[in-house]
């Protein structure tokens, strides 16, 4: 699963040898973390303990994911000899155990090891072919239905791959052909049989090798050097995802800096660039969407912008409502029936009830062991029956999920579908008419609630959606969780969600004092 080679005496890595200008050994993510930015791989690099780098809970739910969909993969390529069966093994163990397991004639490998030329790699599956190899590298990430998806895809993982192939190669392991093997959105549990797809990278990887040998010598010299490379913030800290350096690199920004503006990244740097670093610095015309126009205006008069409009776009919460909101966790390997690879199942929720002769509200976690969706979906429809509408914050999500839910239980599908019909999104209704400066360029609730209303999230063990999802995934798999754990992580994301659906009555109630 692409993982990391262990490295024996982190951080000291300097003082490996490996003949390397640096005097050390790249692992992949070493190189992959170099290739996108200097400074981020000098990081990494010397200050491994930095607290940027512990893994945070989503993190740890992902690991333990791509675990089993490793597992999986091996399982389903037959049986071979796993050279690196956990974390543990040494580097140059595994590489030791690869030349044997070659020599010997196997067919088959995981997790076979190589170092050479400065780096290290462990390529997820190789299996031989005729005096060559065809590797195998398997992400834990869904196949995408779209052609113009696909090949986003592989470009974001071709590096990936390349750097295998290219250690591999300098190691003397001569490699046939390269494939990206995916999880297959056509999979449905129980039938785990096609849980994966293979696409043959051999001939892009080709150009991506040749680049390598350079860029890791340069990434060698410049970790020598006592003080990290000045890199100038752009795309790379947020491409392909948000860089964990990001808050060190950009915290360094005032507030209402041009960045701030909404919905408007790319303007932000031209504007930047022409000595407009402020909000403050702009005039409405610089914006571009009504929103930042408003943000505009509000920054630089320091008052909280209410539109006229605002009235009007409130008649469409009509009493008694139903105020929702959805958990979800979302599994790389399907385990309920129905599901197919990284489904988002909606496993809670909470319904704050407001209007009805009894103002209560409803909530449903789900427990381990057994499929929740039928109990969950259940309850739902208990609770937001005879409700005029339903309110939520961003409707693109709960709409989704319940047309999710409709399809895997088609026999609700019209009561879910109903609740989905009276779906107001109190999301539009706060960016098209109210603009307060502390929203700092976001309409999320995390950003909207303190600005506008006395309430936010900071008294609560979890605090967003990210920690709520890893911790529905700690809930019902994790098996080292005892009873008291488990009971303190239940009462935990009670709560929290239970604060989604309390912000969104408080809102409501404070726009109508805005009107
Ligand atoms: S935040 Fe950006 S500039 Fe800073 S280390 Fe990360 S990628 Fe590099």
């Amino acid at each position: 699963m692409g993982e990391g080679v262990p490295m024996d005496g982190e951080p000291a890595r300097a003082a490996q040898e490996s003949g390397a200008p640096s005097g050390a050994t790249l692992d992949k993510r070493d190189v992959l973390s170099g290739l996108r930015c200097h400074q981020k791989l000098w990081f990494e690099f010397h200050e491994a303990y930095a607290p940027e780098l512990v893994p945070d809970a989503e993190a740890e739910m992902r690991f333990a994911e791509g675990h089993l969909v490793g597992a999986r993969a091996r399982l389903a390529m037959g049986d071979g000899v796993h050279l690196a069966p956990g974390r543990e093994v040494a580097q140059i163990e595994v590489v030791k155990r690869t030349a044997e397991a070659m020599e010997r004639g196997e067919r088959l490998l995981f997790e076979p090891g190589f170092t050479a030329a400065g780096a290290s790699v462990r390529a997820d599956i190789m299996a031989r072919d005729g005096d060559a190899w065809v590797m195998t590298e398997v992400k834990s990430s869904k196949w995408p239905e779209k052609d113009r998806d696909r090949e986003k895809k592989v470009a974001l993982h071709l590096t990936d791959i390349a750097v295998q192939r290219w250690v591999a190669g300098e190691a003397k392991v001569p490699i046939a052909r390269a494939n990206l093997m995916y999880l297959n959105p056509e999979c449905r549990h129980p039938d785990l049989s096609n849980l994966f797809t293979s696409v043959d990278v051999t001939a892009r990887t080709a150009p991506v090798v040749l680049a390598l040998p350079a860029a890791v010598r340069t990434m060698h010299a410049m970790l020598r050097d006592a003080e990290p490379p000045k890199v100038s913030v752009g795309d790379q800290c947020t491409d392909p995802d948000e860089c964990p350096f990001h808050a060190r690199c950009h915290d360094t920004l005032p507030d209402h800096h041009v960045s701030e503006l909404y919905y408007a990244k790319k303007q932000a740097r031209t504007l930047a660039a022409e000595g407009k670093t402020m909000i403050s610095d702009l005039s409405a015309s610089d914006a571009p969407n009504a929103p930042a126009k408003r943000q505009v205006r509000a920054v630089t008069t320091g008052t909280r912008i209410v539109e006229p409009g605002l009235a009007n776009a409130l008649t469409a919460i009509a009493r008694p409502i139903a105020y929702l909101d959805f958990e979800t966790v979302q599994l790389a390997v399907p385990r309920w029936p129905g599901c197919g690879p990284q489904a988002m199942v909606t496993v809670q929720f909470s319904v704050h009830r407001e209007g009805f002769a009894d103002d209560t509200t409803r909530q449903y976690l789900a427990r381990r062991g057994s499929d929740p969706r039928p109990q969950l979906i259940t309850e739902l429809i208990d609770a937001c029956a005879g409700a005029a509408c339903v309110v939520v914050y961003y409707e693109a999500f709960e709409k989704a999920r319940i047309r999710e839910l409709a399809d895997w239980f088609p026999e609700h599908a019209s009561a879910l579908m109903d609740i989905s019909d009276r779906i107001v999104d109190l999301l539009p209704i706060v960016r098209d008419h109210v603009y307060d400066p502390e929203f700092h360029g976001s309409f999320s609730l995390k950003k909207v609630l303190p600005a506008l209303v006395d309430l936010d999230y900071s008294d609560l063990v979890i605090q967003d959606g990210g920690a709520a999802t890893a911790g529905i995934y700690r809930l019902l798999f994790d098996q080292g969780l005892d009873a008291d754990a488990q009971a303190a992580l239940r009462t935990d994301l009670l709560a929290y969600c239970h604060r989604d659906t309390e912000a969104m009555v408080k809102l409501v109630a404070k726009l109508k004092e805005l009107m």
